[in-house]
C-alpha cells in the first residue's frame, strides 16, 4: 500500500496547489505508515521534479510526453490509473483545482474508488478514513467516510501552508501506453483571464470592495497591483454587481487565497470575506471608517479615503522601485 499524488504543472513549473497536495499526501502516508510518490506529466526539468522531495515525495514518476503539456483529462486519468497500479497505491491525492476537478472523478469511476473533493483537513484514520470538507458554499462542514479499498482525495488549494522539509525525490521515467486515438479533446488556445498573476498562486494580492464605488475606479487597484507585480481580487458584491469578473471573487463562496501580502481597499471585512483571506501572511487594510471590522484582522491599517491614499501609495512605491 502507498500514497500517490498527481502533481500538475504549468509551463514546466509544478503548481503551488500541487505542492500542497504532495505535502498533504506525505502527511497521509505518515499516518498510514507508508511512502508517498508523485506522478507528473508533460515536459518538466529533472531539478523541478526532484524538488518535490522538499514536500515529502520519495519518488516522482515522470511521463515526459509533450502531448501532455496541456491536460487531456481522459488520457491523464488512464496514466494516473497505470501509475497507481504500478505503485500499488490505495490512496490517490489531487489538488482540487481545474485539473484535479477534471481527473479525480474520472479516476474514481475507473477504479471504483470513493472520492472526497475539496478536503480541508487531514483524514482521520483512527477509525476508517474520514475526510472533512466544506458543503453548502462553506456554510457547513461534512465529515465523509470512504469505505472502498481505493480512496481518492482532492485538497482545497491554499488551505494548508507549505512547510518545506528539505530533500530531493528520486525521479523515474514512466511510459504507460498512450495512443493518439486516446486524445479526445485538444487545447487550442490558453488565455490568461486574471491579469498578470493567477490569484490562487499569487504572492501579493490587491483587492477592492464596494468602497471603490464603481468599476470605473478599478484603475486605482490595477495601478497598485501593477507596481507590486500583484494579482487583483474583489469582494463578492463587487463581482455580483458585475464590476469585476467572478473569478476574482475571494471569500467563503469564492476563492481561498494565502498570499504573503493582501491589501484590502474599501472592503468592510465581513466574516464571509475573511474566511477566504485570513490565511494571508500580512494583511493591510485601507478604509475610511476606523470602525470597519477588517482592521481587527489587519497587520497594518490606514484609515483614509482610498481615492487619496491609494494613488499616493502607488506613486511612493514607483519611486521606491525606480
Ligand atoms: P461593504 O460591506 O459595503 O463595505 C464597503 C467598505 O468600504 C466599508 O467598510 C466602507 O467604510 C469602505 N469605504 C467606503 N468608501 C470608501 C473610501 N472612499 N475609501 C476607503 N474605504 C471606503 N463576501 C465576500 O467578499 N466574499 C464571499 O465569499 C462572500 N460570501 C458570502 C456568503 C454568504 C452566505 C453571505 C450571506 C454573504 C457573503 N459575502 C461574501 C458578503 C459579505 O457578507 C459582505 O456583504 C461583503 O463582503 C461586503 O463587501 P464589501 O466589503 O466590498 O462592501
Amino acid at each position: 500500500m502507498s500514497v500517490l499524488v498527481f502533481a500538475d504543472q504549468h509551463e514546466g513549473k509544478i503548481k503551488k496547489a500541487a505542492l500542497e497536495a504532495v505535502q498533504y499526501g506525505a502527511s497521509v502516508a505518515k499516518q498510514l505508515g507508508t511512502a508517498v510518490n508523485a506522478i507528473v506529466v508533460g515536459e518538466v526539468s529533472n531539478d523541478e521534479l526532484a524538488s518535490l522531495g522538499n514536500y515529502g515525495a520519495a519518488k516522482v514518476l515522470h511521463v515526459a510526453d509533450a502531448r501532455l503539456n496541456d491536460i487531456e483529462p481522459g488520457v491523464v486519468t488512464k496514466v494516473v490509473a497505470a501509475a497507481a497500479e504500478k505503485e500499488g497505491a490505495d490512496v490517490i491525492i489531487f489538488a482540487h483545482n481545474f485539473s484535479g476537478k477534471a481527473i479525480a472523478p474520472r479516476l474514481s469511476a475507473r477504479l471504483k474508488a470513493g472520492l472526497v473533493a475539496g478536503a480541508i483537513e487531514l483524514p482521520d484514520t483512527s477509525n476508517g478514513f474520514v475526510v472533512k470538507k466544506n458543503v453548502f458554499s462553506g456554510k457547513a462542514f461534512a465529515k465523509v467516510s470512504i469505505s472502498s479499498a481505493k480512496k481518492i482525495v482532492s485538497v482545497l488549494p491554499n488551505t494548508f501552508s507549505l512547510a518545506p522539509v528539505g530533500g530531493t525525490a528520486a525521479v523515474e521515467a514512466f511510459s504507460p501506453a498512450i495512443n493518439d486515438a486516446d486524445f479526445k479533446v485538444k487545447v487550442v488556445k490558453v488565455e490568461t483571464v486574471s491579469g498578470e498573476v493567477p490569484l490562487t498562486e499569487a504572492e501579493i494580492i490587491v483587492s477592492g470592495g464596494r468602497g471603490l464605488k464603481g468599476p470605473e475606479n478599478w484603475g486605482l487597484v490595477e495601478d497598485l497591483a501593477h507596481v507590486l507585480g500583484a494579482a487583483t481580487a474583489a469582494s463578492r458584491p463587487v463581482s455580483d454587481s458585475g464590476w469585476r469578473p467572478h473569478h476574482e471573487h475571494v471569500g467563503q463562496t469564492g476563492l481561498t487565497v494565502r498570499p504573503n501580502l493582501y491589501i484590502a481597499i474599501g472592503i468592510s471585512g465581513a466574516i464571509q470575506h475573511l474566511a477566504g483571506v485570513n490565511g494571508s501572511k500580512v494583511i493591510v487594510v485601507i478604509n475610511k471608517d476606523p470602525e470597519a471590522p477588517f482592521f481587527k484582522a489587519a497587520d497594518y491599517g490606514i484609515v483614509g479615503d482610498a481615492f487619496e491614499v491609494v494613488p499616493k501609495l502607488t506613486e511612493a512605491l514607483k519611486k521606491y522601485k525606480a
